[in-house]
């Protein structure tokens, strides 16, 4: 656990969950019991309506609060979208691009996420930009093809010098929101796979200043564990993130 190349990082996504009261005691609770925010990173990614009353919160404190999605323009006839400079203006810090549920509910293609990817950084937004291949995507050993053309749709647009910006999260889809965590073994692999390519694409200096988070049935019981993976430099978490009885043990995830 100690000599970790890249600070931990461990990351919340309500999605579209909780309501504004319940939002601000979360926000309220975990800001409580941040340290100085020198020994990890932490972070919390919030529907977008009530990111304003959140980050008025988190001000002053380490936490970092980001949106769930982006639309790579800037203004527009694009209903129901959000720029990134909106997102910034309410406070945001980062945003999550090309989540599972973006992908496969709203299908969004593998051509828009170089756009939001570079949109992102532009606005002053850090990235986790979100890969992972589907149960028939595993079954079919076609991981690393799936991680590979999607890591390559969203760096199509980043250069090295916009790689400390960025963090990769790889959640296998058959992972999230199922109770089903991968073995250390298919997580590591994966990693692996995506430090590879990120060291063939950016050179391995910027490379090695990306984080790679699991995501995909995170908890208590497992972010030990998880975290023990070398490969692992923090965690993504959903279903777990919404309470704090189960988020605050995974951000101390090495203090029990
Ligand atoms: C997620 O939303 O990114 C996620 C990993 O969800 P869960 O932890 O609920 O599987």
């Amino acid at each position: 656990m100690t000599n970790r190349a890249r600070k931990p990082y461990i990351a919340g996504n309500w999605k579209m969950n909780l309501d504004r009261l319940k939002s601000l005691d979360l926000v309220k609770t975990i800001k409580g019991r941040l340290g100085d925010g020198n020994d990890r990173e932490v972070a919390i990614f919030v529907p977008a309506i009530y990111l304003a009353d959140v980050t008025a919160v988190a001000q002053g404190s380490p936490l970092g609060c980001g949106g769930q999605n982006i639309w790579h323009e800037s203004n527009g006839a694009f209903t129901g979208e959000l720029a990134p400079r909106m997102l910034r203006e309410v406070g945001a810090d980062r945003v999550l691009i090309g989540h599972s549920e973006r992908r496969h509910v709203f299908q969004e293609p593998d051509e828009w996420m170089g756009r939001k990817l570079r949109a992102a950084l532009d606005a002053d937004l850090l990235p986790i930009y979100c890969v992972g291949e589907t149960l028939d995507e595993r079954k079919g050993h076609k991981t690393e093809r799936v991680l590979k053309r999607q890591l390559e749709a969203g760096f199509e647009k980043v250069a090295a010098v916009d790689a400390h910006r960025i963090t990769v999260a790889y959640e296998p889809v058959w992972a999230i929101g199922t109770g089903e965590t991968a073995t250390s073994e298919q997580v590591d692999q994966a990693h692996r796979s995506i430090r590879k390519w990120l060291v063939q694409r950016l050179g391995d200096e910027a490379a090695n200043l990306v984080r790679i988070l699991y995501g995909g049935s995170v908890k208590p019981d497992n972010a030990r564990e998880l975290m023990a993976i070398e490969s692992v430099d923090g965690l993504l978490v959903g279903g777990a993130s919404l309470q704090a009885e189960t988020f605050l043990p995974i951000l101390e995830y090495d203090k029990r």
